[in-house]
């Protein structure tokens, strides 16, 4: 597996090898629900193969909707703390596994809906792979950034254009609606703990 990582060895749809690496992202990406746009700016294969692949995989054509664009999405409290913890697992992977590009979206993903899986079977997974790609944009475009929280010391996704001196996350001081059902509040309770933790790994 070590020549996937090798510069040298072209790993564009051009070479046999490539190609069937390309072909397994896509999956990969498909089954993780992924929309058409991040599929086509992810992998090097054809509009046509890749339309080909979904189908098979999913049994039906992609989604022709809006893609999600705004930043301000990641701010309300259920979407902020699951794209917290994303992100400070995305973090950790580019700073300690060597990964980069689409394979460490596809590793931050799956380490995701683990953790929210691992709180509650029927939990749902409220950050798509779509707005986790979305997120990582706004992150490298300087648009998002992980800010800590006074109380806790988490990282938590904000706007970089703001001031965050006293910032204090939406865990320690959650709107009164959120966490309405027990059920919520101990699952929330869990992520919370999995944000700490991964944070603090990621910030030793
Ligand atoms: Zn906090």
């Amino acid at each position: 597996m070590k020549n996937w990582h090798n510069k040298a060895v072209d790993l564009t749809a051009k070479t046999v090898a490539g190609e069937i690496q390309q072909v397994r992202i896509a999956i990969d990406l498909i089954e993780m629900g992924a929309r058409l746009q991040l599929l086509q700016e992810e992998t090097t294969l054809s509009r046509e193969r890749l339309l080909r692949l979904y189908k098979e995989i999913k049994g039906k054509s992609p989604s022709k909707g809006m893609l999600p664009y705004s930043t301000d999405w990641f701010i309300s409290w259920h979407a902020n703390i699951h794209s917290s913890l994303f992100m400070s697992i995305y973090e950790f992977l580019l700073r300690n596994a060597g990964i980069d590009g689409v394979q460490a979206l596809i590793t931050t993903y799956r380490l995701y809906l683990d953790q929210v899986q691992g709180v509650d079977d029927d939990a749902e997974p409220v950050l798509s792979i779509t707005r986790a790609w979305f997120l990582i944009r706004f992150f490298k475009a300087g648009m998002m950034q992980l800010s800590v929280c006074n109380e806790c010391g988490g990282g938590f996704v904000t706007h970089a254009n703001e001031l965050h001196e006293n910032y204090v996350c939406g865990i320690c001081h959650p709107p009164a609606r959120a966490g309405k059902t027990k059920a919520a509040k101990q699952a929330h309770a869990e992520l919370v703990a999995s944000v700490a933790s991964e944070t603090s790994a990621a910030n030793p």
